[in-house]
């Protein structure tokens, strides 16, 4: 069994590869007990041990080792925490465990769990995670969200299914159309609950509070933890298991980082060279705009480098297809805004690029958070024009720690940017003096929208 460490933390492969995924007391937490460490020790049945085993895990994660035991035992749970620190596991065993126990046939049109978190691509992780998770089990599950026709989602509901992972719109949609009824929910998830706000969710979440029973077991995750979150938390939960994972400031310190000053136009022959530096492995590009990231990618095809975006605007055709030909390999290269790549759960993203600075400080550490996913390493370069420094300032603030800026690259920026000191001992490929005359760049966005594309 492993023993906490004299400091009282757990040596767990988690805790151990990043201090982000160390689970911290919640502010108004009681004393946490002793972490337990492997998995059969938190009470877990052999049905899901096995698939446990099967998905290659050996150790829970530390919100895994705080959620278990509670939610096996009833609790309701305020989990302070964000993707990447294992929490799908953390809620899906307990909730699968107690639902086998009790077996019930769910009546039609119903669902006995309900999840719902912000984003297509997040329910369609979850629903995943809980046939991996699953799989020696007889639990029936489905997912539904918008984008797509009903008729599909109207057929999965049909016969009631045990678990339901769902968007808060979509779900509506289908109450409403008398596809589905929420009085039979015994658990209720309320996933990435500060971005569901964000998201202007918020009436669709009340609304969805009202239908369902009040007498049900209930667990919200969020990575941040402002006013309307407490007080959405103190109107939904019933003295609740309080968990936290440490802040989200502190993703930052897993992942390589570095800084380029560069002139925004110029950012797009930076990009190249670094995808030349960069030959291999997955990319995510992050910028602010949809149509930016639509741009961006006809310049990277027509440039060689094989690549897709992915966004809000995209039929749930298009944006499947983009995450399948990433995970591949196909097309290494996805070119995101938040909300599109907002939970995309990717192992081997070996480069993040902030080609633009995001106004929030705290998208920064989520993108960053793409790459070093579940205890691996990662890099990620932030593009810095002279307009965007006060947006920098914000995030080396929030990450309390300033961005090495890369010292020597081929568009270095002139000016008073250049005093900028380098911090850090980082040296990489591109440091080196950049050969003279202008990179070749077989187009730019000029000269294809001219060829009438
Ligand atoms: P999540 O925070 O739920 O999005 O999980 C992040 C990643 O960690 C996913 O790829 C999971 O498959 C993986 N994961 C979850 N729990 C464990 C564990 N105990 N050991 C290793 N990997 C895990």
């Amino acid at each position: 069994m492993t023993r906490p460490t004299p400091s009282g933390l757990l040596r767990l492969p988690f805790a151990d590869a990043s201090p982000t995924q160390r689970a911290v007391q919640h502010p108004s937490a009681t004393p946490a007990p002793a972490p337990l460490s492997a998995f059969a020790e938190l009470g877990l049945d052999a049905a899901l041990l096995r698939a446990v085993a099967e998905a290659g895990y050996e150790t829970p994660s530390p919100i895994q080792a705080r959620c278990i035991p509670p939610l096996l035992a009833g609790r309701d749970l305020l989990g302070l925490a964000q993707t990447g620190t294992g929490k799908t596991a953390a809620f899906a065993l307990p909730i699968i465990q107690r639902l086998v126990r009790n077996p019930r046939q769910a009546p039609p049109k119903h669902c006995r769990v309900l999840i719902l978190t912000p984003t297509r691509e997040l329910a369609a992780q979850i629903l995943e995670s809980f046939r991996k998770y699953g799989r020696h089990t007889k639990l029936t599950s489905a997912v539904i969200f918008g984008g797509v026709g009903f008729q599909h989602q109207i057929d999965a509901l049909k016969r009631g299914v045990d678990v339901l992972v769902a968007t808060p719109g979509r779900l509506l949609d289908l109450k409403d159309r008398g596809a589905l009824r929420l009085d039979g929910i015994e658990v209720f998830v309320l996933d990435e609950a500060d971005r569901m706000l964000d998201m202007g969710f918020a009436p669709a979440v009340r609304k969805v509070v009202e239908f369902i029973p009040q007498k049900r077991h209930t667990l919200l995750f969020s990575a941040t933890m402002p006013d309307t979150i407490t007080r959405l938390a103190d109107s939904l939960l019933t003295n609740p298991e309080k968990v936290a994972v440490t802040p989200v400031s502190s993703t930052a310190e897993k992942v390589e980082q570095h800084l380029c000053l560069v002139n925004q136009p110029d950012k797009k022959h930076l990009l190249l060279h670094i995808l030349q530096e960069h030959p291999e492995g997955l990319v995510i590009i992050f910028m602010k705009m949809k149509h930016q990231c639509n741009k961006l990618a006809d310049f990277l095809i027509a440039n060689g480098h094989p690549a897709n975006a992915i966004h809000g605007n995209k039929s749930q055709g298009a944006r499947e297809r983009a995450l399948a030909e990433f995970k591949t390999g196909k097309a290494r290269i996805l070119v995101a805004t938040d909300i599109a790549a907002r939970g995309i759960d990717v192992k081997g993203v070996e480069l993040v690029v902030n080609y633009e600075l995001p106004d929030e400080p705290e998208a920064y550490v989520h993108r960053i958070g793409r790459t070093a996913r579940a205890g691996a390493s990662g890099k990620a370069i932030a593009f810095c024009a002279p307009d965007e420094r006060a947006n920098l300032r914000d995030i080396e603030r929030t990450i309390k720690q300033p961005i090495p800026v890369v010292a020597e690259h081929p568009f270095k920026i002139g000016g008073k940017d250049a005093n900028r000191q380098p911090t850090g001992e980082a040296k990489h490929p591109y440091e080196q003096p950049h050969k003279a005359g202008t990179p070749k760049v077989a187009f730019n966005f000029r000269q294809r929208r001219n060829r009438g594309r």
